[in-house]
């Protein structure tokens, strides 16, 4: 049985671990780790300090399915739904453009439990809060480094991690990789953005009727969504999510998220002047929020070696949405048919 670790428990990641264990079953054993204290990734679902008010996802806020995708990811849509995972989306969306081949979909119980769904069915080992530092090659295995200071042993390894992050490793990855696979995660570039998430009483009403809305005419808020509306969560106090423009994203980016909330807490009272008092505010910085620019051609993933496996994968090796997540995966998962 080979020991695979598969670094980063988002979308990609989870994804991997249940493809893995859906074809390979019981030849390999999967570990997933993620420095994170929960599962998610940028499919993340936050919850409020108090279990009075709804949740919140503060990344990825639908899944946008185009005709060609509904149809060569089926088996996936099908499971998700009827599973309860997904739901179609019925909101009024200010502001969206009208795309006549694609379907949206909403999560009721949020983001994350798309990927806790993929998770649970891999029946992988979730490691959390292990924060991998470096990566050495030792003969036939990689001896994976975690900031805590000790090290573990995996025949294989899935890096998903943003491109950034991945190239920041320690140890033998740098060395690994072929001057042409070095340029090409180079110019991997994300747009970065700041999220709230407003958590409010249970005798809060919003008084718009939207479910969301895109801001064209302000410098700092680009999206906001009744989050709860959203998702059709009807008991609790609803949540808000605001999104920032990236140019504003990327003014602040050095910026502690402490002295941007007031900012971004004054626009939106502009937008929504009479807008209630929340109980508690979340602020997030997406440093790596969508992919601007993925590895050339979308290959879905790139073989830093073959023994002892080492495969990158993640939204910048195809594109940065559910779909593209997918074919990352499942490129991965050809990958080690071939190598195992
Ligand atoms: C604001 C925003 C809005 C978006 N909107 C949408 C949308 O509406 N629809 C849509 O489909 N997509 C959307 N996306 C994109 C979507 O969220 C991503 O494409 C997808 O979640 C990427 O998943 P991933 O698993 O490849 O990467 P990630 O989700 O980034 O997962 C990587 C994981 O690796 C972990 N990690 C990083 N470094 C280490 C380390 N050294 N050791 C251990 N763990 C590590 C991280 O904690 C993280 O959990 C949005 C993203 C953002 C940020």
């Amino acid at each position: 049985m080979s020991r695979v670790l598969i670094v980063g428990a988002g979308l990609t990641g989870s994804l991997c671990a249940c493809l893995l264990r859906r074809e390979l079953q019981s030849s390999v054993h999967i570990t997933v780790w993620d420095k994170a204290r929960g599962a998610g990734g940028r499919m993340s679902t936050s919850r409020p300090p108090d279990s009075v008010c709804q949740s919140a996802d503060l990344g990825a806020q639908y899944i946008s399915a185009t005709a060609a995708y509904a149809q060569s990811h089926h088996s996936l849509y099908s499971e998700l739904l009827s599973s309860g995972v997904l739901c179609p989306l019925d909101g009024l969306i200010e502001g969206l453009q009208q795309r006549d081949d694609v379907r949206d979909y909403v999560t009721p119980r949020g983001m994350s439990s798309l990927v806790k769904h993929f998770l649970s069915e891999s029946g992988a080992d979730l490691l959390l809060e292990h924060h991998v530092t470096g990566l050495y090659r030792r003969g036939a295995s990689w001896e994976v480094h975690r900031k805590q200071g000790d090290s573990e042993t995996f025949d294989a390894v899935v890096l998903t991690m943003p491109v950034p992050q991945i190239l920041q490793l320690q140890g033998d990855v740098g060395e690994m990789l072929s001057v042409s696979q070095r340029e090409q995660l180079d110019r991997v570039e994300y747009s970065s953005r700041f999220a709230l998430a407003l958590f409010f009483p249970p005798d809060v009403v919003f008084s718009f009727d939207w479910t969301a809305r895109y801001v064209s005419d302000n410098s700092v808020i680009r999206y906001i969504a009744a989050d709860s509306r959203k998702r059709h969560a009807d008991s609790g106090g609803p949540s808000l999510v605001v999104h920032t423009s990236v140019q504003f994203g990327v003014d602040h980016l050095e910026q502690d998220k402490d002295d941007v909330q007031p900012i971004i807490l004054q626009e939106l009272h502009k937008l929504l002047p009479g807008l209630p008092q929340p109980i508690s505010i979340k602020c997030q910085k997406w440093r790596y929020s969508q992919v601007i620019t993925c590895v050339p051609d979308a290959p879905g993933h790139m073989t830093v070696l073959d023994r002892p496996l080492l495969v990158a994968a993640g939204d910048a090796f195809v594109h940065s949405n559910f779909d593209g997540c997918v074919e990352s995966a499942l490129s991965t998962l050809s990958v080690f048919k071939a190598s195992l």
